[in-house]
C-alpha cells in the first residue's frame, strides 16, 4: 500500500518565497498522477518534499499510511528521476544502474545480476558497458528509470522526464513511461507544465498554480469541467475562450448573441447573473453565412495548425452584458477550430455557433 497524503504542507524557502501554501492532496496506492502548472508554481519543491530533499515548514507527508514528514529521504522508500537525470558520467550504465543497491550494501554479485535485469526490462542490455556520454538523450532518460526501478520503491517520482527528449523521441518515450508504469504498478507522480502530456498519461492531475492545487480530476473532468478560468485556460491545446455574459431566462447573454443556457447550468444560475461563459474553439462550428443568435465579429487571424486552422473573430459586445467592470467597453476575442477547407480570409465576417 503507498497511497500518498498530503495535509497543510507547507514549503517557505529561506528568504520567503512560499512555494508550496497549506497543500492538501490524496494519491491513491498504484495511480499515475500528474502534477500540472506553468514554470514557478511549486510543481519541483512538492516532489523534492514528498522525496525528503526538501524539509516541510509546515504540514504532513504520509506514504503507505506511514507519518514520513520527519524522515530522511533514505526511509521513505521513494525514487526519484531528476529532470536532467543527474546520471554519474564517469560510470558505465551498469554502475550508474546499480549505485543505488551499492548505497544500501547489497552485495556486489546479486547488484550486478539486478542492475542487468533491470537493465532487460528497459531495452539497455546491450548498452551496460557504456557511460552516459555515449548514449542517446532517451537512453540516458531509461537508464535515469532503470535507475529509480532497480530498487524496487513504493513511490516513483518523476520531474518533468520527458521534457529533455525532442518531440518525436517524446511521444515514443510517453507510450513506453505508460506501458511500463501500467506492467510495475507503483505509485507514480509526474511533474510536467505540458498539458497534453498530462491529459494524455495521468490518471488523475492536479492543476497547480502559486503553490496551491486549483483542481484535482481526470483528463476528462479537468479538460470538460474545468473548476475555475485559471484550469479552464491552462488545459487544452488552444485555450478555452473565456466570455462575460449574463443570464436571461433560460437563455445566456453572451456578447451579443443569445445562447440556450447549458443543461447543467440550469437550477445553478439565477435570473440577471453575471457570469463567465466558456467553450472551447473545437466545439464551436464556423459558419460563413449568419446564424441567428450565434456570436458574430469580423476574422482577425486565421492560423494554420495542420490539419485545422484556428480562427479569431473579433466580437463587439454590449457594455452592459459584458460587464462595464470587466474592462467590457466593447469587444471579445473569439476563437474557433475550422476544418480544412473551410477557412476564411481576414476581414471576412463569420458566425459562431455552439454544437449542441
Ligand atoms: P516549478 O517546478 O513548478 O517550476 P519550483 O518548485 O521550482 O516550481 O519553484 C517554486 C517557487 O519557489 C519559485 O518561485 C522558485 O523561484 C522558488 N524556489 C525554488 N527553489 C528555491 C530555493 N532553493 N530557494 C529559494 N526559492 C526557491
Ligand atoms: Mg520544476
Amino acid at each position: 500500500m503507498s497511497a500518498i497524503t498530503m495535509r497543510e504542507l507547507t514549503k517557505v524557502y529561506p528568504g520567503g518565497v512560499r512555494a508550496l501554501d497549506a497543500l492538501d492532496l490524496e494519491i491513491a496506492d498504484g495511480e499515475f498522477f500528474a502534477l500540472l502548472g506553468p514554470s514557478g508554481c511549486g510543481k519541483t519543491t512538492l516532489l523534492r518534499t514528498i522525496a525528503g530533499l526538501e524539509v516541510a515548514s509546515g504540514g504532513s507527508v504520509r506514504i503507505g499510511g506511514r507519518d514520513v514528514t520527519g524522515l530522511p529521504p533514505g526511509k521513505r522508500d521513494v525514487a526519484m528521476v531528476f529532470q536532467d537525470y543527474a546520471l554519474f558520467p564517469h560510470m558505465t550504465v551498469r554502475d550508474n544502474i546499480a549505485y543505488p543497491l551499492r548505497i544500501k550494501k547489497v552485495d556486489r554479485r546479486s547488484r550486478g545480476s539486478k542492475a542487468a535485469d533491470t537493465a532487460d526490462e528497459l531495452g539497455l542490455s546491450g548498452l551496460l558497458e557504456r557511460r552516459p556520454g555515449q548514449l542517446s538523450g532517451g537512453q540516458q532518460q531509461r537508464v535515469a528509470l532503470a535507475r529509480a526501478m532497480a530498487c524496487h520503491p513504493q513511490v516513483f517520482l518523476l520531474d518533468e522526464p520527458l521534457s529533455n527528449l525532442d518531440a518525436r523521441l517524446r511521444l515514443e518515450a510517453r507510450t513506453f513511461l505508460k506501458r511500463l508504469q501500467r506492467e510495475l504498478g507503483v505509485t507514480t507522480v509526474f511533474v510536467t507544465h505540458d498539458q497534453a502530456e498530462a491529459l494524455a498519461l495521468a490518471d488523475r492531475i492536479a492543476v497547480m498554480e502559486g503553490g496551491r492545487i486549483r483542481q484535482v480530476g481526470t483528463p476528462t473532468e479537468v479538460f470538460r469541467r474545468p473548476a475555475n478560468t485559471f484550469v479552464a485556460g491552462f488545459i487544452g491545446s488552444t485555450p478555452m475562450n473565456l466570455i462575460d455574459a449574463r443570464v436571461h431566462g433560460d437563455e445566456l447573454a453572451v456578447a451579443r448573441a443569445r445562447l440556450p443556457l447549458p443543461d447543467d447550468a440550469r437550477g445553478q444560475v439565477t435570473d440577471g447573473e453575471r457570469l463567465v461563459y466558456g467553450i472551447r474553439p473545437e466545439y464551436l462550428d464556423y459558419s460563413p453565412t449568419a446564424v441567428p443568435g450565434a456570436l458574430t465579429g469580423d476574422v482577425v487571424v486565421v492560423e494554420n495548425l495542420g490539419s485545422v486552422s484556428l480562427v479569431s473573430l473579433d466580437v463587439p459586445t454590449d457594455a452592459a452584458d459584458a460587464g462595464e467592470e470587466a474592462g467590457g467597453a466593447g469587444r471579445s476575442s473569439v476563437q474557433v477550430v475550422v476544418s480544412e477547407g473551410g477557412e476564411p480570409e481576414p476581414g471576412d465576417t463569420g458566425w459562431a455557433v455552439p454544437r449542441p
